[in-house]
């Protein structure tokens, strides 16, 4: 039989669960990247990840091509062009990695219908998560809501043949050139409809090699990321969001590689496999849930959270655009945005304390927030972008208690004591003092000339109060204790 390779958010050769399953079924497999008009089109002209899955495809044809294989790219309507390449391409069967998003089981969904019709298999396979939807349940045969249990499961499931990778190379002979009406280079980023971004001059390496540079850095350093994670001036994570998001690196692989680590007593690994089984975590609330990320209205896990009257309007709205530039008045908070509108990279403890700066200190609606998340973050995942939110807005299953505020002011003293950070993002306060640069308007007015700040003009003053706006926040969140 003769088979498609559909390759979607999965844009590698090795340990890719649905190459392997096609090339195992199939004497021939071809296979097909196709940029989706319905997804391009709602993006901004300039999209870093545009570039990032563009590149990554290069290399991804070249490495096909090299096993005796193609890759064809086409620029056109997923929903209807799989179908109509399985006909030209007389296939029995079409495999696809699996993608629990909404979106993409709506299209799976036309997908399959299409195929079906013209007589057409289409088989998916899990390969993004460890275990995804029904395969961790609780003792009641229900999903798992809180983190903790969920985890200790997670590590007792967890075994070789989960962490096996797919010996896709073993049966590279399957792999079949496409017809050459359908060979063709990678569209460039024009022929898309897009700009160039700075991605090249980022320190974001594309493809399944970037992500082997990214993973061999930080293996060196992975006993130390329980130490250094929090610090956002330090190299303490792995930077792999962006290959997890796109596919360029296999989970198996990188659980694989911490697993035994951490069985071998390294608490860094430990603490960054936790953080691996967080997005599998939740993938499955997303699976279960999908209202709490359905598109453009997303829902409080939590109902009663919904029942808060966010600060809306003008002056709302204003506040908001001060929070996406960046010019709220408070250093780290505005250092993480600088970061992620130059880079498309927030630090986690940053997104952290800017989604709590955003519903905690001004008011605003966490969703406002999870959406410009989603436009500007390269790694951004739906279902880990609307948890993190949901954590900081307390509207998430295991979220942070509502009267948990964090002071913006002693996370920064806190985490980036020296303000490294903040100078690196804010030159502009680069000289004031260790003990001044947390909160510029408390500075003796001396030490601001002498720095050369000057607040309302080269860098805003506070839009808040912390304080008063803790007690706002406190008074606002009082309505979801209400019938109870
Ligand atoms: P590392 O610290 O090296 O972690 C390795 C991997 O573990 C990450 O790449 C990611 O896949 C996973 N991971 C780490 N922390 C979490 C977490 N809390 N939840 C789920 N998975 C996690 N992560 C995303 O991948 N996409 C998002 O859109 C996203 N949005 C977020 C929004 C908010 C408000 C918050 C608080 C967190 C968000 N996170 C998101 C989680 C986390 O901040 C990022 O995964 C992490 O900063 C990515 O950097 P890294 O790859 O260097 O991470």
């Amino acid at each position: 039989p003769k088979g498609l390779m559909w390759f979607r958010r999965d844009l590698r050769v090795d340990d890719n669960a649905a190459l392997y399953q096609a090339l195992r079924a199939c004497r021939q497999v071809v296979c097909v990247f196709v940029f989706d008009r319905a997804i391009l089109e709602s993006l901004p002209r300039a999209d870093r990840r545009v570039e990032f899955i563009r590149e990554s495809l290069v290399e991804l044809q070249a490495e096909l091509e090299a096993l005796g294989g193609g890759l064809i790219v086409r620029h056109a309507l997923a929903e209807e062009e799989i179908a109509q390449l399985a006909r030209t391409l007389e296939v029995q069967a079409v495999f696809a990695n699996r993608d629990d998003e909404p979106a993409a089981l709506d299209r799976d969904a036309k997908v399959l219908g299409a195929l079906a019709n013209a007589g057409v298999a289409f088989h998916t396979a899990k390969d993004q998560a460890i275990f995804e939807r029904d395969e961790l349940l609780t003792q009641a045969g229900q999903p798992y809501t809180v983190f903790t249990p969920y985890k200790r499961a997670w590590l007792a499931k967890v075994d070789a043949f989960y962490l096996k990778a797919y010996p896709v190379r073993s049966h590279a002979e399957a792999l079949a050139p496409p017809p050459a009406a359908l060979r063709a280079p990678v569209p460039t980023l024009a022929g898309l409809g897009f700009e160039p971004t700075n991605l090249s001059e980022l320190d974001i390496p594309t493809g399944s090699q970037g992500a082997a540079a990214l993973l061999g850095d930080f293996l060196q350093r992975i006993d130390r990321y329980d130490q250094a994670r929090d610090f956002p001036a330090v190299r303490g994570p792995s930077y792999l969001g962006v290959h997890l998001r796109f596919g360029t690196v296999s989970i198996r692989q990188l659980a694989g590689l911490a697993h035994p680590l951490s069985l071998q007593g390294s608490a860094g690994a430990a603490t960054w496999l936790s953080e691996l089984i967080w997005r599998d975590f939740y993938f499955q609330i997303l699976a279960h849930h999908p209202q709490v990320a359905e598109a453009g209205e997303s829902r409080s896990f939590r109902p009663e959270y919904d029942r808060i009257q966010w600060h809306h309007g003008k002056h709302a709205d204003q506040w908001f655009e001060a929070w996406c530039r960046g010019r709220t008045g408070y250093p780290l908070v505005d250092a993480a945005m600088a970061q992620i509108n130059q880079t498309g990279y927030m630090h986690n403890r940053l997104r952290m304390v800017v989604a709590s700066f955003l519903c905690k200190d001004l008011g605003l609606d966490w969703r406002r927030g999870e959406r410009y998340f989603a436009e500007h973050l390269n790694d951004f995942e739906l279902a880990s972008n609307n948890g993190g939110w949901q954590w900081a807005s307390s509207s998430g299953c295991d979220a942070q208690p509502y009267f948990r505020i964090f002071n913006p002011v002693t996370q920064s003293e806190r985490f980036d004591p020296e303000g490294k950070f903040i100078r690196r993002y804010l030159p502009q306060l680069a000289k004031l003092s260790n003990a001044a640069i947390h909160a510029p308007w408390a500075a003796k007015p001396l030490e601001l000339v002498a720095a050369g700040v000057e607040l309302g003009d080269n860098y805003p003053k506070p839009l808040v109060d912390h304080a008063e706006a803790r007690e706002r926040t406190l008074q606002r969140y009082a309505v979801v204790r209400q019938g109870e």
